[in-house]
């Protein structure tokens, strides 16, 4: 019997639609517009509207420790049923997301209890670097987290899908999704179909 393929499963950006949420709060506390495509780089405090404003960029990263801040992030379209096809097809999946706050990490944790009951509760990691955990596979957004992953993991299957702010990932993937952002109930209907295809 062949053996059980592990996939490492990120959540922000991956699973839980953190930006529309981030950005939302962050618009209504200083009356701005800012869009996903704003964010053009992974250190969003450097892509606020007004870099010399006292509080923008510190209030950016406050909001990741709002107390319920995570818990109301949604799903994005087709995460739930991709991961399900994907534990369904037999595989190992591991929900590995990162945070450095503890509330996020509590709330992360019971996100995942209510999105993805089936997934079970040992199989979720809150660290920092993916790369420190051994899997045939990982779908992720950071470039940070592909470029340590492939140099560690040479033989892993690394999937990706393309925000504005991760091109310096994209060499180091075997999927990157081109304009997947946009649509990742497409995006994740290719996530599911490359893991079935390379085996
Ligand atoms: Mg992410």
């Amino acid at each position: 019997m062949p053996r059980k393929r592990r996939i490492l499963v990120d959540l922000d950006a991956i699973g839980a639609d953190i930006y529309a949420e981030w950005l939302g709060r962050f618009n209504a506390r200083f009356g701005t517009s800012m869009v996903i495509e704003d964010v053009t780089q992974w250190d969003i405090g450097k892509c606020v509207p007004d870099p010399e404003h006292p509080e923008q960029r510190t209030y950016m990263y406050a909001i990741l420790e709002q107390e319920g801040f995570y818990r109301s992030l949604r799903p994005l379209p087709g995460f739930i049923e991709g991961v399900n096809e994907l534990h369904e097809d037999g595989n190992e999946i591991i929900i590995a997301t990162a945070t450095q706050v503890p509330i996020a990490a509590k709330e992360k944790m019971e996100w995942v209890f209510e999105h993805l009951p089936f997934i079970g509760r040992k199989n979720i990691y809150i660290g920092y670097s993916k790369n420190v955990l051994v899997a045939d596979g990982l779908i992720d957004d950071g470039p940070h987290n592909v470029e340590a992953y492939r140099s560690e993991h040479p033989r892993a299957l690394i999937a990706s899908v393309q925000y504005p702010f991760n091109d310096a990932g994209r060499a180091h993937c075997d999927l990157y999704v081109e304009g997947g952002y946009k649509d990742m109930a497409a995006t994740w209907k290719k996530f599911v179909e490359f893991f079935r295809n390379n085996r």
